[in-house]
């Protein structure tokens, strides 16, 4: 089985994971952080997803859920996921809060 090749946004230190199931970047001051595709998902603060918390019809979880897509917008990053959901806007400051423990 051929992995596809890890998908990189342009002039960026992000770059997806060959399995596309995670995201790194570098962080200000040299670190690196990792979040899950599913972390991700849960966390996307977009219209729709926040709408859809309110609603109370929001998923617990996103199993197998992929990264197949990432564009550097420069202050933030927007991903595209597997189930076909890309409005997702994350700002890096917000990237790196997510990875925190
Ligand atoms: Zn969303």
């Amino acid at each position: 089985m051929s992995m596809p090749p890890p998908i990189a946004a342009e002039g960026t230190n992000c770059e997806v994971s060959a399995d596309l199931a995670s995201l790194s970047m570098l962080a200000s001051g040299g670190s690196r952080v990792t979040l899950t595709a599913e972390k991700l998902r849960l966390s996307c603060k977009c219209a729709h997803c926040t709408r859809a918390r309110f609603d109370e019809r929001f998923p617990d979880g996103f199993p197998g859920i992929a990264i197949v897509g990432v564009a550097d917008l420069g202050y933030g990053l927007n991903i595209s996921f597997s189930d076909g959901h890309n409005r997702g806007i994350y700002p890096k400051s917000y990237l790196v809060h997510l990875a925190e423990p």
